[in-house]
């Protein structure tokens, strides 16, 4: 079943794949495919009933999204989430500034935000354009509605293990991915690749946290790291964050490790109408026949960051309202 579902999401045909199945005399397992589309699925469901009990107390969550500049994929983020905020009911503000837009007319929008009753959740979307201090503007957020998670008040409650706080939306949905696909943490050696602040560290952070579904072992490798595929052998379960294309091959893991592949790179493709198809930090073909669970790219994380976004949003309305 999870044979058919990994090839099914590469875009073979159910006969392809039991004849490689048989071809392999059925005698090697197949690795799971951990399907961010259904999990995701999963986490809206909870949503939709937790947002219906809000509701019912008068209380709409509200999500402010704020676009500065017409980066076309930023452009399409942003959509995308309010989007999914006006599917499950959620209200919905979407903010688009010229590219001009100064620090200070910023600040004064976040400002407006902060203020704004109906708003429980405020995202700025990155990169902005140059002239704007990313860091400043997240300095400025009340960190109450730091849906991101990138507020210095939500990082230190993350390092301090305070639930109240918020975890950046990426990170918590790898760990949710792992908890929903009944993927070990406990105890587990957990190799992260890339120590940003978006990913790689805060999953560190979360996965060491003291609670049962953290006491992981972590290791976090970088572009200076020596040794690096040795040091991700020796991995139970693989986090790849680089943003650098099919990068992790199959001989970066041993037999039987788990793969969260966290990358997103475009890759020229003349046979696509668009000129180019998405592909992770993982060599998939290759990676996937030694892996015991792996995430596709698109598929795998990139929908748990957008549901966990939506969570984070629910939890800030609930918080603010009912402490
Ligand atoms: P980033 O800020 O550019 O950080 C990349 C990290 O990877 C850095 O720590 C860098 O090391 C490390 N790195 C780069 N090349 C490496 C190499 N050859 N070997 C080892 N480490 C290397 O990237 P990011 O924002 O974390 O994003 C990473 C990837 O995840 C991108 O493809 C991005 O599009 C994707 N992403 C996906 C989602 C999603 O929802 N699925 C969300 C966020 C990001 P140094 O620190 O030494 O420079």
């Amino acid at each position: 079943m999870f044979a058919l579902r990994v090839a099914q999401g590469r875009g073979y045909s159910k006969a392809r794949l039991r004849g490689a199945c048989s071809l392999a005399g059925l005698s090697l397992p197949m690795p799971k495919l951990i399907d961010g589309r259904a999990i995701a699925e999963k986490v809206y469901a909870d949503l939709r009933r937790d947002i219906a009990e809000l509701k019912a107390k008068g209380l709409t969550p509200g999500l402010a999204v704020v676009l500065v500049g017409d980066n076309p994929a930023s452009r399409a983020y942003v959509r995308s989430k309010d989007k999914m905020c006006r599917e499950l009911g959620l209200h919905s503000v979407k903010l688009e500034l010229p590219a001009s837009t100064t620090q200070t007319e910023l600040l004064a929008r976040v400002d407006e935000f902060n203020r704004d009753s109906a708003v429980h959740g405020i995202l700025v979307q990155s990169p902005p354009p140059e002239q704007i201090d990313e860091a400043a503007i997240v300095r400025a957020l009340d960190p109450r509605k730091d849906v991101d998670g990138f507020h210095p008040e939500n990082v230190a409650k993350l390092v301090l293990e305070d639930a109240s706080g918020f975890v950046p939306c990426t990170p918590l949905g790898v760990q949710r991915l792992l908890l929903e696909s009944d993927i070990e943490v406990n105890g587990a050696h957990v190799v992260i690749l890339g120590r940003s602040m978006i990913v790689g560290k805060p999953l560190a952070l979360l996965l060491m946290q003291k609670n049962k579904n953290g006491n992981a072992t972590v290791t976090v490798v970088h572009s200076r790291s020596r040794n690096l595929a040795q040091i991700t052998r020796s991995a139970d379960i693989v986090v790849a964050a680089i943003g650098r294309a099919e990068f992790l091959k199959a001989d970066h893991i041993r037999e039987g490790a788990v793969v969260i592949d966290v990358g997103i790179n475009r890759v020229e493709d003349a046979a696509k109408e668009r000129g180019y198809r998405l592909v992770g930090d993982v060599a998939f073909e290759e990676v996937s026949k030694k892996a015991s669970a792996i995430t596709p790219v698109p598929g795998g994380v990139g929908p748990m960051t957008i549901a966990m976004l939506m969570a984070n949003t629910v939890k800030a309305a609930r918080q603010a309202s009912f402490g």
